[in-house]
């Protein structure tokens, strides 16, 4: 009998911190939303750029993400093909070099 509380209760408490992750990333966003258009305000504002020329810059960056993300490269030490925003080959752990043209936005371990 405790076994099956214990089981249930462990059940309701994965479901628990499931939502409450879910909360924390959820205000996590809201933040990051807020920070973005503060900065987007101070950008307009400070340095003239239009809406329309912010929109451009967003959609420049789009683009530019999309041509990164097939992007490869070969690791100097196995030689197997990688995504170029590696920083550690996954084959055999070798540490890549990262100064090819890789943006720091792209990078994981
Ligand atoms: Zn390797």
């Amino acid at each position: 009998m405790a076994n099956d509380f214990d089981k249930v209760s462990s059940s309701l408490g994965g479901a628990e911190a499931d939502s409450a992750r879910i909360d924390k990333l959820e205000a996590k966003v809201r933040h990051l939303s807020l920070i973005s258009e503060a900065l987007w305000i101070i950008l307009r504002d400070k340095t003239g750029l239009t809406d329309e020329q912010l929109h451009k810059v967003i959609h420049a960056v789009e683009e530019h993400r999309k041509q990164r993300k097939d992007s490869k490269q070969n690791c100097h030490q196995c030689g197997m093909e990688l995504p170029i925003n590696k920083t550690k080959c996954i084959y055999c752990g070798a540490e890549l070099d990262i100064t090819n043209n890789v943006s720091p936005f792209d990078l994981h371990p």
